[in-house]
């Protein structure tokens, strides 16, 4: 990134700013619903694509640019790494981001105002990207799932197998079920 990047304008991320340009000082509050783009996500957890991200930011100028300090809520929708149950939760996330104004000879990820307007869709996506978890869990004491038979112990978690029937009782164990149909 360079102070030449460019902004998409059409983006729901992309927030003007006019008012605070080269005023150190000005302050403006942004709260919005914004629609989630594409991948903001790991592998087994994330956005769902549409979903809003809840937006509430402090917007301050200072004089190398414009501080943007704040959170962004979603709702994070994966998969348990135990269980493979759903897990769904809902939290915020801290943002903060300096957008300089050109000109400023900074780290090769800087982001830049352009023209009067910052987009927050990088620092949005930093700020959640990066708190994900890689093994998301339903509840952190799940249980998980029988190593035998795939049952979810969550559901009951005396399951077990007892001791392994002999084969040569397996077939008698059948006939005496078949004996035991009610009404007979
Ligand atoms: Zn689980
Ligand atoms: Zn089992």
């Amino acid at each position: 990134m360079n102070e030449h990047q460019t902004i998409d304008l059409r983006s729901p991320w992309v927030i003007s700013i006019h008012e605070l340009v080269r005023r150190p000082g000005e302050l403006k509050e942004f709260h919005r619903d914004i629609p989630a783009p594409a991948q903001v996500r790991v592998e087994m957890i994330g956005v769902r694509e549409g979903s809003p991200i809840t937006v509430d930011v402090r917007l301050e100028s200072v004089s190398e640019g414009v501080l943007a300090t704040g959170t962004v809520g979603a709702e994070l929708i994966g998969e348990c790494a135990r269980c493979l149950g759903e897990v769904r939760e809902t939290r915020d996330f801290e943002l903060q981001e300096l957008f300089y104004y050109p000109g400023h000879d900074g780290e090769e990820d800087a982001l830049f105002v352009v023209d009067n307007n910052i987009d927050l869709e990088q620092p949005m996506r930093d700020a959640i990207i990066l708190e994900l978890p890689f093994t998301p869990l339903c509840r952190a004491d799940c249980l998980g799932l029988c190593p035998v038979c795939g049952f979810n112990l969550n559901e009951d978690p005396g399951h077990n197998h007892g001791e392994q029937i002999d084969p040569r009782w397996a077939d008698l164990q059948a006939f005496r079920t078949q004996d035991a149909i009610p009404g007979e």
